[in-house]
């Protein structure tokens, strides 16, 4: 009766209608669509009633508390643990049998089971403007939710994300811990060094986290923003402006530099002409630069958010049909996936981007993230949903892949996704990075999972349950929930 959420490769045909897993789960989800009128239950009940936060134990659970440096480490994978949560904390955790599960609590059978930290999306995007449709806030914070993931970065703030924060933490609302970036800091933001102060001066005074860098800012904006920013006690990251270059920023204190932004600057081979084509550039970039880039950004510690999945699409020759096949794409509107259609459609149009060009693109990221990886360069996790093809929360799953084919292990990319955002929190935000982590006393944001993720990756969706700041939500919750959103656009495309 359910849609699964695992992800399938592409299926070659289109999109067919509502169900997305074709004629098979096409009656079952009209049919919850009728039972769902017939009984009256608003369709998203699952997204809007926030679970109250629960007493809970996991009992013989697996436990992947990710505090250990590596995978071969003892204490990587800790066996027959019981972990216990209590009014949105960790509480305790040991060997099943010497930890006290207290009365009352709701006793959930880790047998054969991993526990590991929710995970985070550091470049997520919640909906746009000052007033997007409440539902749409909700379909998305609960995609994040349902993909395990307990932590999002907002990369792109609007005054009423301050106040989604707060009902966010407060349990008002049904979603993962938000940080909130401020609005973006740009060429027509911050076009001259007064703008830039003004700019800084008033975001920090909102209460935003940090600030979110775009192309195009002039270096004495920079440099003003940078002397303000520190004054003013905020940090920044986003993208590499052109005419402040990545040694600079860099040099100034980026705290997060995404979408590898700046590598392709720094790294170009001198003997390239203006008119050099795309591919060749791409293919032809500076090995010697490449490696000295990266120690520089490992003896800076610049963490960076690649998003490869994303960027495939942004200068990829792709084709639509089978990318809008995906299961995901049952879950966001008929007007985002006719948008992603055009912008990959525009792609195909222009004469620069060309099936050699999308190839020499993707292996010169892959090489980019391969090297920075390897020297030591700090990783978080991370998409830029819902951009180009990117459905919220699903996005990481398909980001997962690359990041393993560009050299992390299994648990490096976990980590990525889990310890190392509790260390930014803590040490670029300022705030308490008290969650990436399975320890008592920890934030209660949990992962369960059906296996191994260490053994297979993909084990990390269609979870078991999630626990969001101490609140449970099962499987079939979480399935319910998804059902919900995939009945209305699919009533929306017929
Ligand atoms: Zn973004």
């Amino acid at each position: 009766m359910f849609v699964h959420v695992r992800l399938p490769s592409p299926r070659p045909t289109s999109r067919a209608a509502a169900g997305s897993h074709g004629v098979r789960c096409r009656f079952p989800v009209l049919l919850l669509a009728m039972v769902l009128l017939l009984v009256g239950t608003p369709a998203h009940a699952q997204l809007h009633d926030v679970p109250d936060r629960a007493t809970l134990a996991f009992e013989n659970v697996n436990v992947l508390p990710m505090t250990a440096a590596d995978e071969g480490d003892a204490g990587a994978v800790l066996p027959a643990q019981t972990v216990v949560v209590s009014d949105g904390r960790i509480v305790a955790m040991g060997p099943s049998g010497q930890v006290d599960v207290p009365d009352g609590a709701l006793r959930v059978d880790g047998s054969g089971r991993f526990l590991l930290p929710g995970l985070a999306e550091i470049h997520a995007h919640v909906p746009p403007g000052q007033d997007p449709p409440r539902e749409l806030v909700e379909e998305y914070l609960f995609l994040y939710l349902a993909n395990g993931i307990t932590t999002i970065r907002g990369m792109l703030g609007a005054p009423y994300q301050l106040e989604l924060r707060e009902e966010l933490r407060r349990g008002e609302v049904l979603g993962p811990r938000f940080y909130v970036g401020a609005p973006s800091v740009n060429a027509n933001t911050a076009p001259t060094p007064e703008a830039a102060e003004a700019l800084v001066r008033a975001h920090a005074e909102a209460g935003y986290d940090f600030l979110k860098i775009h192309p195009g800012v002039p270096r004495d904006s920079w440099d003003r923003m940078v002397e303000v920013a520190r004054e003013v006690g905020i940090t920044w990251a986003g993208h590499i402006p052109a005419d402040v270059g990545i040694d600079h920023a860099v040099a100034t204190g980026m705290a997060t530099i995404d979408h590898l932004d700046g590598f392709l600057q720094a790294t170009r081979r001198d003997d390239l002409s203006e008119d050099t084509p795309r591919e060749e550039v791409f293919a032809a970039t500076d090995p010697a630069k490449l490696e000295a880039l990266v120690e520089r950004l490992a003896r800076a510690g610049v963490w960076q958010v690649p998003t490869q999945y994303l960027w495939n699409h942004l200068n990829g020759y792709v084709d639509a049909d089978s990318l809008l096949a995906l299961p995901e794409f049952q879950y966001i509107s008929e007007g985002q996936r006719m948008g992603y259609r055009n912008q990959a459609e525009q792609r195909r149009r222009n004469p620069e981007i060309t099936p050699a060009s999308d190839a020499a693109h993707r292996a010169m990221r892959q090489d980019f993230l391969r090297a920075a990886h390897s020297a030591g360069v700090p990783i978080l996790m991370g998409t830029d949903s819902p951009q180009l093809f990117n459905v919220p929360g699903f996005a990481l799953h398909r980001e997962i892949p690359l990041m393993l084919d560009a050299g992390m292990s299994p648990y490096e990319v976990l980590v990525s996704g889990t310890r190392a955002v509790g260390e930014y929190v803590a040490s670029s935000l300022g705030q308490p990075g008290d969650f990436g982590t399975v320890q008592a006393g920890q934030r209660a944001d949990l992962l369960l999972v059906d296996g191994n993720p260490l053994e297979d990756m993909a084990r990390l969706q269609d979870p078991v349950g999630v626990v969001a700041d101490g609140r449970w939500l099962t499987r079939e919750a979480i399935r319910a929930g998804l059902d919900s959103i995939a009945v209305k656009y699919g009533d929306e495309g017929r």
